[in-house]
């Protein structure tokens, strides 16, 4: 593959040679404006589905504009079939784990209402935004999903049979090694849960489930935003694509 352009954008349109690619006023905004790029500067664009291609800005407008996709110059890499499950906390710190999680190869983002989840609601367009950015700054060619805010226990109720699940537990120790004796399989989810921690009963019900390897994450109470990039590292590089 050759060299892929410095600027990346994501884009919500098919891409292939010779396609011509609209933009949006904020992408022309960003690409034309902040960054000055004019007619035949190149863009790396990519959309989730169809690799990297290299595009070269065909028309540039204050409010619009358009590029053309030359070349292919990375094909789409899908992360591990790892879901990750999390309480909402504090905007900045739910944006983090957002951010973090499109980075680390989460392929679906789901926050969950658990007992004691301080937020009622979340902005999922603004968090699926985040995981957009975080992707075109990584160099990443997917972009995971952001879901709507859902309760545990229902998702509890109708999980997926084949999915296992990754449960971190403060109140475990020494249970690093439990991950490496979990059951060979390719869907996973990680379980992140909120600042004041799971109730006595949803610690129960989970640790019940045929499905869940409670884990622990190490002797100290970690926040859940450090919780869930080290439940990543963790997963990641005993079971996902660091290996
Ligand atoms: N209930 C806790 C307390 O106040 O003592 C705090 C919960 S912690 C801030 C948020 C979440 O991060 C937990 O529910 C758990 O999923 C995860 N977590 C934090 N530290 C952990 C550890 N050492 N091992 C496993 N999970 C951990």
């Amino acid at each position: 593959m050759s060299d892929r352009p410095k600027i990346r954008l994501h884009v919500d349109h098919p891409l292939g040679p010779g396609q011509t690619v609209d933009l949006s006023r904020d992408q022309a905004n960003y690409l034309f404006n902040v960054m000055r790029l004019g007619p035949g500067a190149e863009v790396a664009l990519f959309n989730g589905r169809d690799g990297e291609w290299r595009a070269v800005v065909a028309e540039a407008g204050k409010r619009g504009g358009s590029l053309s996709c030359v070349e292919q110059t990375a094909p789409l890499l899908l992360p591990p079939d790892l879901w990750l499950l999390f309480a909402p906390i504090k905007k900045a710190r739910t944006d983090f784990i957002v951010e973090k999680a499109a980075e680390m190869g989460a392929a679906r983002i789901l926050p969950v209402q658990t007992e004691f989840t301080n937020a009622e609601r979340i902005r999922q367009d603004r968090l699926q935004a985040h995981a957009i950015e975080a992707a075109e700054q990584c160099g990443g060619t997917f972009v995971p999903e952001v879901a709507e805010l859902q309760r545990l226990d229902r998702m509890l109720d109708d999980w997926p049979e084949d999915r296992q699940m990754i449960y971190a537990d403060e109140a475990l120790a020494g249970a690093a090694e439990a991950l490496s004796a979990a059951p060979r399989a390719t869907r996973w989810a990680i379980l992140i849960g909120p600042e004041g921690g799971f109730s006595e009963p949803e610690r129960a019900r989970l640790r019940a489930l045929p499905f869940v390897t409670p884990v622990s994450l190490g002797p100290r109470i970690l926040r859940a935003d450090t919780a869930a990039v080290a439940a990543l590292t963790l997963f990641q590089s005993t079971r996902g694509d660091w290996r």
